[in-house]
């Protein structure tokens, strides 16, 4: 029978790395958990995803299904990527029977309220009363924001933008032949831009991020929407699929901030704690590493040896415990990929070649966690 008063986590935003934690966290019968989105269904547009080597080996240590099934379905190259294409359905598969997303709630707001409690508001005025909050809401979070109070500094842009797309296979094959359409490649060597391209959903599309210093947006100001007749002004002799791609400007941390608040029993996770720039494919990775030392080493260990009956008080108190020292394990790593991930940034598009240089970084991050000489999980 479901207790009349059990210990409430809500979880806001239901991206790769909430829908891990939800996946992965140890239950108890006395907690549970809510997801909130902001976004309604149906969600997420149909783009594959590189999976970087720390993702697949903290996965395999925080849920080995999880594990399986992407590894089943990824293409996996000797390049530096493994290629998912939609992550977020075989996520959702793992949660736990009967759970609750409620989709279309944006948070707004979250404060102390009675009794050890806080209250959420959402942007349709509603409201809920929580014990917890894992803040999983991504770069632009608003958890973040909450967690480091006066010492919060929002997400800076970083002075590069991307441009993406899916086009399909054929396409490609026809305009560059069928072995850049098949495999993983990078352009690299130029000054100012960098293009990464790689196969999704099957190898029927292919996804192609192309990363370059902004001038033109300089120009124009931060807020300016690049429409396609502008495109020729980035990519002077672009291929005319390059002309079909989306803008995304790129967010950079520059010093990430605390991840836990303990007034406010919120935690962050994923973008929200450690976002990073995506020149070494190591944000997703960073989150699916925090998430794994928070759970594997933290907090599934505790859930495991609390009593069935154990009070609101004692799970709190675990659930404290755990954040703290996820916080102080999982910053100086986290801190220190963020800071390679801007360098890496220029790297590839300061035209250097030198292999050895090139490598550093990301070899770095694919060593990150499971090292010997970082340890974090024995
Ligand atoms: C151009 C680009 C390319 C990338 N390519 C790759 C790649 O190939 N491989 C890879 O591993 N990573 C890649 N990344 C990074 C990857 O997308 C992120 O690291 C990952 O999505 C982070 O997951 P998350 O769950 O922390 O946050 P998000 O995926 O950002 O999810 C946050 C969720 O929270 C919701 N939300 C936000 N605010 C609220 C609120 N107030 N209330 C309720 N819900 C809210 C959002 O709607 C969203 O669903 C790329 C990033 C960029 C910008």
């Amino acid at each position: 029978m479901p207790s009349p008063n059990p210990f409430r986590i809500a979880i806001i935003g239901s991206g790769p790395v909430g829908t891990l934690l939800i996946a992965s966290v140890t239950q108890h019968p006395l907690i549970e958990y809510i997801q909130y989105e902001a976004k309604t269904l149906p969600l997420r547009p149909s783009f594959g995803c590189g999976i970087g080597p720390q993702t697949f080996a903290t996965v395999k240590i925080l849920n080995p299904p999880i594990y399986e099934k992407i590894l089943e379905q990824s293409f996996t190259s000797p390049v530096w990527l493994n290629i998912r294409h939609e992550l977020m359905d075989l996520l959702d598969g793992f949660a736990p029977e009967g759970f609750e997303v409620r989709y279309g709630l944006r948070v707004t707001n979250v404060i102390k309220s009675q009794q050890g409690r806080v209250k959420m508001s959402f942007e349709d005025g509603t409201e809920d009363n929580v014990d917890a909050v894992w803040a999983c809401d991504g770069m632009n979070s608003l958890g973040r924001k909450l967690i480091q109070g006066d010492e919060y500094k929002p997400a800076e842009y970083s002075g590069m933008i991307c441009f993406r797309g899916k086009v399909g296979t054929e396409k490609v094959a026809a305009a560059v032949g069928e072995e850049l359409a098949s495999k993983t490649h990078m352009f690299i060597g130029g000054t100012g831009y960098f293009v990464l391209i790689f196969p999704i959903v099957g190898g029927k599309y292919v996804n192609i991020a192309c990363f370059m210093h902004e001038k033109e947006h300089k120009k124009r100001g931060r807020a300016w929407k690049t429409g396609l007749g502008d495109m020729p002004a980035y990519f002077p002799e672009a291929n005319p699929t390059l002309l079909k791609l989306l803008e995304v400007n790129l967010m950079v941390m520059k010093n990430l901030g605390a991840f836990h608040n303990p007034d406010l029993h919120m935690t962050s996770f994923g973008d929200a704690a450690n976002g990073m720039l995506p020149h070494m494919g190591g944000s997703m990775s960073t989150g699916f590493i925090g998430v794994t030392t928070f759970l594997h080493s933290e907090l599934n260990p505790r859930l495991e040896s609390l009593s069935p009956e154990a009070s609101n008080e004692e799970i709190a108190k675990v659930i404290t415990d755990a954040s703290i020292e996820y916080e102080k394990k999982h910053m100086p790593l986290a801190q220190k990929l963020c800071d390679y991930s801007i360098e890496q940034g220029a790297v590839f598009t300061g035209g250097v070649l030198d292999i050895d240089e090139i490598q550093r970084r990301p070899k770095s991050l694919w060593r990150a966690a499971t090292s010997q000489k970082v340890g974090l999980w024995e």
